[in-house]
This record gives structure tokens, C-alpha cells and sequence, in this order.
């Protein structure tokens, strides 16, 4: 996974050293930028399962959901046990145990979860339980409340007979000690630290529920907490309309509060893609969309789903008809030299 984050890093950056500015500049016109690439659309009947997840660890997470949606289990199970194999794989280097510590060495997850009738749970800033998932989801169904942050929720996984345990692997303590020896601070997500799981599921009875888990930006500072346990804005699902979700770097995901916007403007009529464009846009138009990544996946009522992503390296896994596909999002910038 690190070979992948850093050759996509390094050609993300050679990419961003040619073309950009023409780029930029067509960034309020839509109807200047690059047209889909790539078949991110499907037409399902309804009551069809589908499983969707962001990068390719959505895979493994979508194997699980599916199983679960084919044998008639609802969707919100679906996705929490889906992301659960992806929190408890110690490879893993963005999700759960083997997740990325903080600049200080403390390794500290968030994760949400919402199901058909617009329950939410959620989960911030915690620490040693290797499934914040479903800490979230124990919120969600147990407490009067949505979201537990850092000691409090702590208590009450312990409370709820969950175990703690060390989230840093060997693996990402080297990394992180390599990295203390230079310490640059970097809070702008690019390809090479950021790959947060969301998922997305529709059961046989039509019913679309999601989740998102992550250890966050990569030795963020203490405290930090990201888009990934704000409901609106690392996910959101209206059963009548649909789900989207996201990854990639937060702090803009929450300031433009994509996947409720995405879902607004699926009930106002445009396809999953398309509403994940528009949530690019906003983006795109505000911040200074060069340095960083943000890539989002919609499902609307029907099945249908799209993605789209500020820069190229963005994929995400659909189970569907019998496959598990993995498909490479649409995105805004095009390096004009990879064109040719
Ligand atoms: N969205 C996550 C965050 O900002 C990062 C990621 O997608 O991996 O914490």
C-alpha cells in the first residue's frame, strides 16, 4: 500500500508541475472540464443488493456486505461488518488497527454510521478499539445520542465490552519514527495519506444504509479530528433518495459538507455522478484544490452510482450482478500530457 501512495504521490505531483493553470482557470465552467473517462454508472432494478466502497480495500469490505445482503440481512449490517475487516487487517495503514498514528505516536480513529430511517451513530477522536465502527453503531442504537469523542467514548466501548488494545503496529511505529526524524508537518491530503473506507448498501428490501472509518490524516496533530465521523459530510443516506460518501482530505469535505449536498442534489434530479461533480466543484471553486484529494461516491434509490474525485488515483469497489469490480473514478484535473 505505501509503493501505491508513493508512486501515486509522485506522479500526482509531476502531474501538478504541467498544465495547471490553464486548468484552473475553466474551474467555473462546467461545461469546460473533462467528461467522465470511465463506466461509473449502472442501471439496477430496484431491491437489487449493491455493494460500494471506496479504494480497493472496498473490495474485501464489499465480499463480506454482499453475503450478508444476499442472505436478506439489512443493509446497515452489511456495512458495518464490511468495514470491520478492513479495520481489523494490521496492513492496513488508514483504518483501524495499523492506522497511521498522530504526530505524537497515538493512533485515533472516527467512524460513522446511518441506516435507512436516518438513525446515525458516530464516533471521534477514539482510542485502542480496533472497531470504532461499531462503537458508532452501539451509539447509534443504544444512547439517546449520535457522536462520542476521545475519552467518553473510550468509556463507554469499555462499558459496552469492548477491548483495548495497542493500534500501532510495528510497522507503523517505524514509519512513524522515520518520519519524526525530518517532522514536516503536512496537513494537506495528497495521494500518499489518505484511504479512509465508506460504504454504501442497498438490501432486498430497497433499504440503502452507510459507514465511514478511518484513522484520519496521517500524523496529524493531536486532536485533529476530520470529515470521517460528521454525518453530512463524510456521509449521509435519505432512503428515499440515496447515499453518498467520501474520502480524502476533510477538512474541505466538511466545509462544503459534500455527501448531504450530493444527496440534495440527487433528490433535485442529478445522477450519482453528477452530484459528485458538483460536489468536486465546490471544491475546486473555494480551496486550493492542487495539493489535495477528495473523492466521492453517490448511490441513488435505483442503484445507480457514480464517483467522482479532484485529482486522478481515486477508485472505488462496486459489487453488483454477481461482480465485484473495481472501477477508477472520474476526476477534474487532467494532465494534458497524460492525454496524448
Ligand atoms: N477523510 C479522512 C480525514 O480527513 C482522510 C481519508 O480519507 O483517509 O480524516
Amino acid at each position: 500500500m505505501f509503493n501505491r501512495r508513493n508512486f501515486l504521490s509522485k506522479s500526482l505531483l509531476a502531474s501538478l508541475s504541467i498544465g495547471v493553470v490553464g486548468c484552473q482557470s475553466e474551474t467555473t465552467n462546467h461545461e469546460e472540464l473533462p467528461t467522465s473517462q470511465n463506466v461509473s454508472k449502472q442501471s439496477s432494478t430496484p431491491n437489487k443488493p449493491i455493494s460500494i466502497a471506496t479504494w480497493t480495500h472496498g473490495k474485501e469490505a464489499n465480499e463480506v456486505a454482499m453475503k450478508i445482503l444476499l442472505e436478506k440481512g439489512k443493509a446497515i449490517d452489511a456495512v458495518e461488518q464490511g468495514v470491520r475487516i478492513v479495520e481489523a487487517d494490521p496492513k492496513g495503514t488508514s483504518v483501524g488497527i495499523g492506522g497511521t498514528p498522530d504526530r505524537d505516536g497515538h493512533v485515533t480513529l472516527d467512524a460513522c454510521i446511518m441506516d435507512e430511517k436516518g438513525n446515525a451513530g458516530a464516533v471521534c477522536f477514539l482510542e485502542g478499539i480496533k472497531h470504532p465502527i461499531s462503537v458508532a453503531r452501539k451509539i447509534m442504537d443504544e444512547t439517546p445520542h449520535v457522536m462520542l469523542a476521545g475519552e467518553g467514548a473510550l468509556q463507554f466501548a469499555l462499558e459496552n465490552g469492548f477491548e483495548k488494545e495497542n493500534l500501532l503496529t510495528d510497522f507503523s511505529d517505524k514509519a512513524w519514527n522515520k518520519w519524526l526524524k525530518k517532522k514536516k508537518y503536512s496537513p494537506k491530503v495528497n495521494s500518499e495519506n489518505h484511504d479512509t473506507i465508506s460504504q454504501i448498501a442497498i438490501d432486498l428490501e430497497g433499504n440503502i444504509s452507510g459507514s465511514c472509518t478511518t484513522s484520519g490524516l496521517g500524523y496529524k496533530m493531536r486532536g485533529r479530528v476530520g470529515d470521517s465521523p460528521i454525518i453530512g459530510a463524510s456521509l449521509f443516506v435519505d432512503n428515499e433518495v440515496g447515499a453518498a460518501c467520501a474520502t480524502g482530505l476533510g477538512e474541505v469535505v466538511m466545509k462544503t459538507l459534500g455527501s448531504f449536498l450530493i444527496v440534495e442534489l440527487m433528490r433535485n434530479g442529478a445522477t450519482p455522478e453528477e452530484a459528485c461533480k458538483e460536489a468536486v466543484m465546490r471544491i475546486i471553486k473555494k480551496y486550493d484544490w492542487k495539493e489535495l484529494q477528495v473523492g466521492y461516491l453517490a448511490v441513488n434509490k435505483a442503484g445507480e452510482y457514480g464517483a467522482y474525485a479532484v485529482q486522478k488515483g481515486f477508485n472505488y469497489a462496486v459489487h453488483v450482478d454477481g461482480e465485484n469490480k473495481l472501477i477508477n473514478a472520474p476526476y477534474f484535473y487532467k494532465n494534458p500530457k497524460e492525454e496524448n
